[in-house]
């Protein structure tokens, strides 16, 4: 059983009052799971009707799902495929709460991925930068995104004072879900009950304002934030939204209503804006961890003018990736743009975003000794439209031989690049030849055991 620390239940008494019974008792179970169905490579129907362990659906997220088994899904085959993402229920109303999306949208705390994700498959049409200042953070997150294989996403590793600095007025929503003191994490992270101290709201509070304050000129006139914590401290959630509201000019407005029965307003009292707007996931109301969310507004209606700058790549090099993806793949991939040694297909509103990406959208290859090569990105967004594929039924032996690293018999597919496919989804690549498929999985990724 979780021991809270004195001080942090004498909080939680005063803010819950006759709720907090509730609130102590939801330490008994169990922390509650949940994830997203990738409704960019699969419906909901049909993931539900081939999901290998049993799950339900969240009322206020479409392809959300909780789950409802305690069993490890990482090493499943349709985890590889990135047929899902693991995400908190709790987690799930930031996004949920939001009634549009925009066009171009940053997440300013985006590792390890879970609003970003939700937020482009809520709205395929939208572009998402993906930030995280921590680089070896953000390339966790790149892997996550590259796992499901998303065409909308783009990822930096930048300070929130450069992305202000460098993107004024460029985003039509910036999701801010930003470090805290994780009070709503205490079932599931025992690092985030033992950081716990008295200090630890007022510091995070400091830290959450100097966040917004450098990346709000980002923001576009009319352009909406959704705050975020897994917190419940009233200095660290309702407070900021006063500190938006009173210094920045922000206004509070009305989340998504599909939201609200599953959560309690805020807390306080508010001269500014109406804390009922603001909206806090507890696990006593709902199954899930704690949040906390609000949306707002920056005031203005201003037109703004989308200077895109188109990519520059060689002729040569544009013919040698071109030749390799007219021979392999249906369709066009859209723009290519080149960053370091690697080429990247690229979403159009990513050119009208004025930053320094690590991935512009998906990876596709670099020229290697003259010849296109591709990586494993490619594979997981474009492998769907591959016209060579190595289709494997989801019970085949050489689905985890693959998954593990193995060479494994290609029986259908020709000589040459292969996308590896299991029940129709693609893993990732393989070249054949001789009736053999070598294995192009990453050795990063690969399963640790057959
Ligand atoms: N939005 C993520 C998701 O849904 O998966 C979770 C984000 S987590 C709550 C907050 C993130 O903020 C962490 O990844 C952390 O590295 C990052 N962070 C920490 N300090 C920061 C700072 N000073 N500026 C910007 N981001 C920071």
């Amino acid at each position: 059983m979780i021991e809270l620390p004195i001080s942090y239940k004498k909080r939680m008494q005063r803010l819950l009052g006759e709720d907090f019974e509730r609130y102590q008792k939801t330490f008994e179970r169990p922390a509650s799971r949940g994830f997203l169905i990738n409704t960019a490579k699969i419906s909901e129907a049909k993931f539900d009707e081939i999901s290998p362990f049993p799950a339900s659906p969240v009322p206020y997220l479409s392809n959300g799902r909780y789950l409802l088994s305690d069993e490890k899904v990482g090493g499943n085959v349709l985890h590889a495929a990135g047929l899902f993402y693991m995400q908190d229920p709790g987690a799930m109303s930031a996004v949920a709460a939001l009634p549009s999306i925009g066009e171009k949208v940053l997440d300013v705390a985006a590792a390890p991925g879970g609003k970003t994700i939700a937020a482009a498959l809520s709205s395929p049409a939208s572009f998402v930068v993906a930030n995280e200042i921590d680089f070896k953070r953000a390339k966790i997150l790149s892997q996550n995104v590259e796992r499901l294989g998303l065409k909308n996403v783009g990822v930096t590793s930048l300070s929130p004072a450069d992305l202000g600095k460098y993107a004024k007025e460029t985003f039509d929503l910036l999701i801010c879900d930003l470090p805290c003191s994780g009070e709503g994490m205490f079932r599931k992270e025992e690092a985030a009950l033992t950081a716990w101290n008295e200090g630890i709201n007022r510091m995070n509070e400091a830290r959450q304002k100097e966040i917004l304050r450098a990346v709000l000129p980002a923001l576009k006139e009319g352009g909406k934030l959704l705050y975020s914590t897994c917190t419940y401290a009233e200095e660290e959630n309702e407070n900021i939204v006063d500190f938006l509201v009173s210094e920045m000019g922000l206004t509070v407005i009305r989340p998504r209503e599909e939201i609200l029965p599953y959560t309690a307003p805020g807390v306080g009292s508010y001269d500014r804006f109406d804390a009922s707007f603001c909206r806090r996931f507890y696990p006593f109301i709902s199954e899930g961890e704690g949040q906390f969310v609000c949306l707002l507004e920056k005031p203005g209606e201003k037109l703004y003018a989308q200077k895109s700058i188109p990519p520059s790549i060689s002729a040569n090099e544009r013919k040698k990736i071109l030749s390799f993806t007219d021979e392999y793949i249906n369709g066009p991939i859209g723009e290519i743009s080149k960053c370091g040694d690697q080429y990247f297909a690229v979403h159009p509103l990513a050119r009208t975003i004025p930053l320094r990406f690590l991935a512009e959208g998906v990876q596709i290859g670099e020229i290697v000794k003259g010849r296109f090569e591709p990586h494993h990105n490619l594979f997981t967004a474009f492998g769907a439209d591959f016209k060579n594929k190595e289709d494997l039924p989801l019970s085949d032996p050489r689905v985890n031989e693959y998954l593990y690293g193995l060479e494994i018999d290609g029986n259908s597919a020709a000589d040459g690049y292969v996308a590896v496919c299991a029940g129709g989804f693609p893993l990732g690549g393989g070249k054949r030849a001789q009736g053999r498929i070598k294995n192009k999985y990453p050795k990063g990724l690969r399963n640790a055991k057959l």
